[in-house]
C-alpha cells in the first residue's frame, strides 16, 4: 500500500515538473524527453534529500547558463551566398569549463542542442574529470559539399564562435557531421583570429595537440562498458552476436573493439538503411567502411554490393537476432516496437553509443525484461573522457602513449560502471539509468550547493 502511494507521488512529481518544463520550453520535444528521463530517477532522490529541493537545484539544472544563436554566412563553389544557423548552449559549468561536441546536421534545432547539452552535464560529471556541459553546432549539412565549401563554412562558423569559447571557458569537440576534417578547419581559424595555440577544441589532429585514442574512445568505451555490465553478471562479450547501427565514428570503433573481445558484428547502417552480414564484419571489411565513410563519404549500401550481402533500405537493424545491441547512429532510433523485437529475439544487453537512441517507452521495455541497459550518458562517456585527457595533455604540453591513454579509458569506464552499480542496484538487477542519473547529479548538485544561490 505505502509503495503504491510512494510510486503515485513520484510519478505525479515528474508529471508536474515536466508539464511546467514544457510550458516554459515549448516545442522542444527532445529536451522534454531528456529531462523527463532524468527526472524519473532524480526527483524521488531529491524528495529523500531535501537540501537539493530547498535550493531548487534540479530546476536550476534544467535552465542553461546561456544560449548563443548566430548567423553563419558563407559562399558556395558557385559563388552563391548561403545562410545557416549556429548554436552554442553553455548548460552548466559548476564542476569545470563547458565541454561538449558540435553537430552539423540539417535536422537540428534549439531543442536538439538543449537535450544534448543537458545530457552532457551528467555525462561529464560521471567521467570523474572536471568538465561542465555544453553542446552546439549548426543546421549546415556537410553531405554533398566539397572540401572547400566545408572549409569556408567552418571558418565562417568559428568567426563568431571564437568569442564564446576558450581553453578555460568552453572546449567544443566533434559529433555527428563533425570529424577530424571539420575540427582541423575550425581550430585553424580559431588560431588565426586569436593568435593563441591552446587546447580550445578536442579531437584535434595528432600533429597539433590531439590525443591518441580520441578517435576510437567513444566506441571503445561503449564496448568496455558493456563488457563491465556482462562481467558483473559473470558473462562477457566473447562469442556474442552484436547488432550495430550507424557507420560513422562511434559505430566503426564499436565494431573494432567488439571484434578484439571475441564478439561478432552482423549489421551496420546509415540514414538510408542497413546491411546484414551473417558471416560477420571483419577487420578487413571494417577498413572498407572507414574508407567509404571517412574518405569517399559514400553510402553503406556499397558494402552490400562489395561483399554480396543484403541491404535493407529505410530501416534500422533491430529486427535482426542478436545478443547485444549497440545503437550508434542518432537519437530515438530504438522505439518501443524495436525494443520488443530485440527482447523477443533474445537480446541480453544494450550499449547506447549514440546519445538518447532509445525512447522512454523503449527503455521501459528493456528494464521490464531485465535487459542490461547501458544509457548513453554512462556508456558513451569514453569520448568526452578522452577529450578531458586531451585538455590535460595540452595544458601540460605533453603527449601520453596510446597504451597509457587506453588504460586510462578502461579505468574511467570501470569507474563509471561502479558509480552506476552503487546508485542503481535494486535486488539482483542494476538499473543503470537510475544509477547514472543519480551519480551524475550528486557531484554537480553538491557543487552548486557549495556556491550558494547563483
Ligand atoms: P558520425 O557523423 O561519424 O556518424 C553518424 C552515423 O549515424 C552515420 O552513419 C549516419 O548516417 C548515421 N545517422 C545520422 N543521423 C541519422 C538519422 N537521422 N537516421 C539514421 N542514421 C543517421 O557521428 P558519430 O559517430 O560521431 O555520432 C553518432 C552518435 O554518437 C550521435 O548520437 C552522437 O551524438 C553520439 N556520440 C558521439 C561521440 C563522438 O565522440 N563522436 C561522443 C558521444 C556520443 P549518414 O552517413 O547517412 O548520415
Amino acid at each position: 500500500m505505502s509503495t503504491t502511494l510512494t510510486k503515485k507521488t513520484n510519478s505525479a512529481l515528474v508529471e508536474e515538473f515536466v508539464s511546467d518544463l514544457k510550458k516554459k520550453n515549448p516545442g522542444e520535444n527532445e529536451f522534454h524527453q531528456a529531462v523527463q528521463e532524468v527526472a524519473e530517477s532524480v526527483l524521488p532522490f531529491i524528495e529523500e534529500n531535501p537540501k537539493y529541493k530547498i535550493a531548487k537545484i534540479f530546476e536550476r539544472m534544467t535552465v542553461p547558463d546561456r544560449i548563443v544563436i548566430f548567423r553563419v554566412c558563407w559562399e558556395d563553389d558557385n559563388g552563391v551566398a548561403q545562410v545557416n544557423r549556429g548554436y552554442r548552449i553553455q548548460f552548466n559549468n559548476a564542476i569545470g569549463p563547458y565541454k561538449g561536441g558540435l553537430r552539423f546536421h540539417p535536422s537540428v534545432n534549439l531543442g536538439t542542442f538543449k537535450f544534448l547539452g543537458f545530457e552532457q552535464v551528467f555525462k561529464n560529471s560521471l567521467t570523474t574529470l572536471p568538465m561542465g556541459g555544453a553542446k552546439g553546432g549548426s543546421d549546415f549539412d556537410p553531405k554533398g559539399k566539397t572540401d572547400n565549401e566545408v572549409m569556408r563554412f567552418c571558418q565562417a562558423f568559428m568567426t563568431e564562435l571564437y568569442r564564446h569559447i576558450g581553453a578555460d571557458v568552453d572546449v567544443p569537440a566533434g559529433d555527428i557531421g563533425v570529424g577530424s576534417r571539420e575540427v582541423s578547419y575550425m581550430f585553424g581559424q580559431y588560431k588565426r583570429i586569436n593568435n593563441h595555440f591552446t587546447g580550445v577544441l578536442t579531437g584535434k589532429g595528432i600533429n597539433f595537440g590531439g590525443s591518441l585514442i580520441r578517435t576510437e574512445a567513444t566506441g571503445y568505451g561503449c564496448v568496455y562498458f558493456v563488457e563491465e555490465m556482462l562481467n558483473h553478471r559473470g558473462d562477457s562479450i566473447k562469442g556474442k552476436t552484436c547488432v550495430v547501427s550507424g557507420s560513422g565514428n562511434v559505430a566503426q570503433y564499436t565494431v573494432e573493439k567488439v571484434l578484439s573481445l571475441g564478439g561478432k558484428v552482423v549489421t551496420l547502417s546509415d540514414s538510408s538503411g542497413f546491411i546484414y552480414d551473417p558471416s560477420g564484419v571483419t577487420l578487413e571489411k571494417l577498413e572498407f567502411v572507414k574508407e567509404l565513410k571517412d574518405v569517399r563519404r559514400g553510402r553503406i549500401s556499397e558494402y552490400a554490393e562489395k561483399f554480396g550481402v543484403e541491404f535493407f533500405p529505410n530501416q534500422g537493424p533491430w529486427s535482426i537476432r542478436c545478443d547485444i545491441a549497440f545503437p550508434s547512429a542518432t537519437q530515438n532510433e530504438i522505439v518501443e516496437e524495436d525494443a520488443r523485437q530485440l527482447v523477443k529475439n533474445g537480446c541480453i544487453a544494450v550499449g547506447e553509443g549514440a546519445n538518447m537512441p532509445t525512447t522512454i517507452e523503449g527503455i521501459s521495455i528493456f528494464s521490464g525484461a531485465k535487459v542490461l541497459f547501458g544509457p548513453s550518458k554512462a556508456a558513451n562517456a569514453g569520448g568526452v573522457a578522452i577529450s578531458g585527457l586531451e585538455m590535460s595533455q595540452n595544458s601540460m604540453r605533453l603527449r601520453w602513449t596510446r597504451e597509457e591513454v587506453e588504460e586510462k579509458l578502461k579505468t574511467i569506464m570501470k569507474d563509471i560502471h561502479n558509480q552506476c552499480v552503487e546508485h542503481g542496484t535494486d535486488g539482483d538487477y542494476v538499473d543503470y539509468v537510475k544509477g547514472a542519473n543519480i551519480a551524475g547529479f550528486i557531484k554537480v548538485a553538491d557543487t552548486m550547493l557549495a556556491y550558494g544561490i547563483i
